[in-house]
């Protein structure tokens, strides 16, 4: 037999110095067809079905798709050439076909029926169990269970969702650069610093005008309700930016979607009805760790109750200053970023840039790998051996009592061609089936400066965060103990926890005792000085309870919408929303929802509260650190043991408890915010 040549279709690492884009379309085609078979063999002889036969051959299938098409998907974001760009969405076409397919086979569907059923089921592994339950949870959700006429009907209602979304983001779009002002004198800009009035005069230049010119962009729209001096401009973006694409405003009408949002909820709740549930919210929460839509409001209600009084207090405060500076009272809506900004200013003063030469990439790494050492006994070993796909990307074995059990590529510098923001991703999961082994690898991607050639590099602290965030997640992944991918790591993981462990790394990106020992000043050697700390902490707490309400505001919308059993009008539904939780002022007009991509274009359909919910996990698993010593190994190992290592083998609400010996609490959320734990 003639070996393969196609590097993607290889084992072990990706062979990156040898893929072409070329090689993508016949691999995926290949492994495609290979998983098709093994379906075909599976559904074909359904007496014959066992857990071999099902789980480990489709994970296998499976598993090889999923190897050659991370490597893609990665190469495609962080080499965007014109022939990545071209091969990829033909990739991408193949697979969401495929799943869609096979999502919808009857007959695999009664096969993964039948290992539910056998006496023996309740003494397999947890994986295994975790694994079939999980499949057929989806099998039912995607429709398939249904008797013929509602599965087409369900079958027909998604291609309708898919259709409503796009429109419902184009017309975000549109109304996005349909409005539009230009400015030719800098004093009607004036209040705008430099750096923003650049950011316009960029913008005047890409449209092919002179001097400046802002759309509702958000970077537009934030520059000029932030710094306008001139309270009329700031109220005419206000007005336009929360009216976008809706009835009423400036554009009234025309890339109107409050039809659009309609027709989304009066679907989405159809879909619910058909598989037996009672709203949108409670088919949703099926796979999250918040059980029931009563749960979650109960939560967003507490918390705002709780944050109420501290939010009154900031708005007061930002009143009176506002006065202060000649402002007429009581305030409106486009004067609380303006006011807001002088506030913060005035209070805090700092910058990220005096601090940067705390923060040196090379000892903040060694800061996050002494974290994970003394919490997890892992070592991290470079290895210049392996290929990679840019001479600045490091790869590095990670070592647990002598062995090597994980990998980790880390790709840190922005290079043109490669994708935005700061991600981790899936090189290899671990697997464990028969002689078939895999070990865990993980893409670690961010965007920083390059230093300069022969200068260090020095991050913001901001950056330090993103760093231990994205470094959670990974962790999640390179500690998995499951040998089943598709319960391992992050996957399954319910949605409102999985970042769960990304938001509790955060916390060694600002706790003293760690930063004492990585935050190193770069030609000094002298620690981070706490009164700087005590700076960042006060500015991460500006107005943290408006910020706070705000989003619990968001969060309910967004549960009363997918809750509702019958018809609703969303703007009356958002404003009595508005008047039960916030405190801000908010005009009659508004019509925020219509731009509210997350629930109507985006996967956060009763999903908004997911941030807060993580994040009240997050903080309580922190204050426990706190409590067992934040370089505590024994500490370390019970958060592997419960949270990192199992996967979704089990509930989260299980892991959580088992961990935590109790349900969360709000208390270390709210201080997180700056309200008085008591509160
Ligand atoms: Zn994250």
């Amino acid at each position: 037999m003639k070996p393969n040549p196609n590097p993607l279709l290889a084992t072990g690492l990706p062979r990156f110095g040898d893929i072409r884009p070329g090689d993508a379309v016949e691999a995926i085609d290949q492994r495609l067809q290979q998983y098709r078979d093994v379906i075909t063999r599976i559904t074909a002889d359904p007496g014959k079905a066992d857990f071999a036969s099902v789980v480990e051959a489709e994970t296998l299938a499976d598993n090889d798709l999923s190897t050659t098409w991370s490597t893609i998907a990665h190469l495609h974001s962080v080499t965007q050439t014109p022939e990545w760009r071209k091969v990829y969405p033909d990739c991408l076409e193949k697979i969401t076909r495929f799943h869609s397919e096979r999502s919808q086979n009857q007959a695999l569907f009664a096969a993964y029926k039948q290992l539910r059923a056998r006496a023996d089921f309740d003494q397999q592994p947890a994986a295994l169990r975790a694994c079939i339950e999980h499949e057929l949870l989806e099998f039912r959700l995607g429709g398939v269970d249904l008797p013929e006429a509602e599965r087409q009907r369900f079958a027909d209602i998604n291609m309708r969702l898919s259709s409503l979304g796009n429109q419902f983001g184009n017309h975000i779009l549109d109304a996005t650069e349909a409005y539009v002002e230009k400015f030719s004198d800098a004093d009607e800009l004036a209040g705008l610093p430099r750096d923003q009035m650049d950011l316009l005069a960029g913008m005047a230049e890409n449209a092919g005008e002179s001097n400046w010119l802002a759309n509702l962009s958000y970077p537009a729209y934030k520059a000029v309700v932030t710094y306008a001096d001139d309270r009329r401009l700031r109220e005419r973006f206000h007005r336009a930016y929360v009216t976008r694409a809706s009835d009423v405003g400036p554009l009234a009408g025309k890339f109107d979607n409050t039809p659009v949002i309609k027709e989304i909820l009066a679907l989405r709740q159809e879909q619910a009805e058909l598989l037996g549930f009672a709203s949108y919210a409670h088919l949703r929460l099926t796979k999250r760790m918040a059980d029931r839509p009563e749960a979650v409001k109960d939560f967003l209600l507490d918390l705002s109750r709780r944050a109420r009084a501290q939010a009154s207090h900031q708005l007061q405060e930002l009143a009176d200053f506002a006065a202060e500076l000649g402002a007429d009272l009581p305030l409106a809506p486009w004067d609380l970023a303006y006011y807001g900004e002088k506030l913060r200013e005035q209070q805090l003063g700092l910058s990220q840039e005096i601090l940067k030469p705390w923060f040196e990439l090379e000892n903040v790494f060694t800061g996050l790998f002494t974290v994970a050492s003394e919490l997890f006994g892992l070592r991290f070993v470079a290895d210049e051996g392996v290929d990679t796909w840019h001479e600045d990307v490091r790869y590095y074995h990670v070592e647990a009592n002598g062995e090597i059990i994980a990998g980790l590529f880390l790709d840190l510098y922005t290079r043109p061609r490669k994708a935005g923001g700061a991600w981790m991703g899936i090189c290899r999961s671990r697997l464990k089936i028969g002689r078939a082994e895999q070990q865990p690898v993980a893409y670690l991607t961010c965007n920083f400066a390059p230093p300069a050639i022969g200068k260090p590099s020095l991050l913001a602290h901001d950056d330090v965060v993103t760093i231990f965030h994205e470094f959670g997640h990974c962790l999640h992944h390179l500690l998995s103990r499951i040998d089943l991918p598709g319960v391992g790591g992050i996957s399954g993981v319910e949605w409102d926890a999985v970042e769960l462990p990304s938001q509790l790394f955060e916390g060694w990106a600002w706790a003293p005792e760690a930063l004492d020992r990585y935050a190193r000043h770069v030609d000094t050697d002298e620690p981070l000085p706490h009164k700087w700390l005590d700076a960042l902490r006060a500015d991460r707490q500006f107005q943290g309870a408006l910020g706070l309400l705000r989003q619990i505001e968001f969060a309910l919308c967004d549960l009363a919408l997918h809750s509702a059993t019958s018809a609703q009008d969303p703007v009356a539904v958002h404003r009595a929303v508005h008047e039960r939780v916030a405190v801000s002022p908010m005009i009659d007009d508004n019509r925020f929802l219509m731009g509210f991509s997350h629930l109507f274009n985006g996967g956060y359909s009763a999903g908004y509260y997911s941030y807060l919910w993580a994040e009240q996990l997050a903080r309580d698993a922190f204050e426990w650190f706190g409590e067992q010593g934040l370089f505590d190994r024994q500490a370390g190992e019970h958060l592997a043991n419960e949270i990192l290592s199992v996967g979704s083998t089990r509930p989260m609400a299980e892991s959580w408890k088992a961990f935590r010996g109790r349900e969360a609490r709000l208390e270390p959320l709210l201080e997180a915010y700056g309200i008085d734990r008591a509160a």
